[in-house]
């Protein structure tokens, strides 16, 4: 089961983009759901953990810096 690394203020591109069109999300807080702030619009949702991971298509650090996926299989 891939399991993502999740830090507070990291950012995650979704699969689906927003309904603004922005596909990058800030992470706003940590628990059993993941709280994520649309990096375009400012629009807060919380998703379940599980939901997150599935819906990630990459990951970066607070700086933007991409992180390694669990994902990924071409990971060098
Ligand atoms: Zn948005």
């Amino acid at each position: 089961m891939a399991r993502l690394d999740l830090v507070l203020d990291d950012i995650v591109q979704l699969r689906k983009p927003h309904p603004c069109g922005g596909y990058r999300w800030r992470v706003t807080r940590l628990g059993a759901d993941i709280g994520l702030r649309c990096m375009t619009c400012e629009h807060k949702v919380m998703l379940p953990r599980a939901t997150v991971e599935q819906r990630t298509k990459a990951h970066f650090d607070p700086e933007g810096q991409p992180k390694p996926s669990p994902n990924s299989e071409n990971a060098s």
